[in-house]
């Protein structure tokens, strides 16, 4: 498993360095960068692999919505072909969900996003996020299986 990757400083829009578990601070503007430690390991992956990912939620307790689901979501940057990189996996990973049964993943554009962002979300949001947050460490294992 990876330990770290670049990461879009959310202030800044600068790329820079992530440790796992640590207490992150953009090395340019210096503010703190928090990801969600049950999606961490997952924003750790794509990131690594090159997939850049601009913002992200593990998903909270009471939902939002009228259906109070919640759900871990992670917003992907619109910069170069990162979302079709990003379609490319989940397609593939889906796919091999698919023969086995597993939970699958898609993409898709939402309303809040900037024009051309997208989010990356379980497809059955409606699980509850226990069973999501194991669903978000398979995809990131599957994910960092290609590397180690
Ligand atoms: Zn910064």
């Amino acid at each position: 498993m990876s330990n770290g990757c670049f990461i879009l400083c959310e202030n800044c829009k600068k790329e820079t360095i992530y440790i796992k578990k640590s207490q992150n601070k953009c090395f340019y503007c210096k503010k703190k960068i928090v990801v969600d430690s049950k999606i961490e390991g997952l924003v750790v992956a794509l990131n690594f692999c090159g997939i850049k990912t601009s913002s992200s939620c593990q998903g909270h307790g009471s939902g939002f919505g009228d259906s109070k689901w919640s759900f871990p979501c992670i917003v992907l940057s619109k910069e170069n072909n990162n979302i079709e990189k990003a379609e490319l996996l989940v397609k593939k990973y889906n796919e091999k969900q698919e023969k086995k049964g597993g939970s699958e993943w898609s993409i898709v554009a939402h309303k809040f996003m900037q024009k051309h962002e997208r989010i990356l979300v379980p497809k059955d949001k409606g699980k509850g996020l226990k069973e999501l947050w194991e669903e978000v460490d398979i995809f990131a294992r599957y994910i960092t299986g290609f590397f180690f």
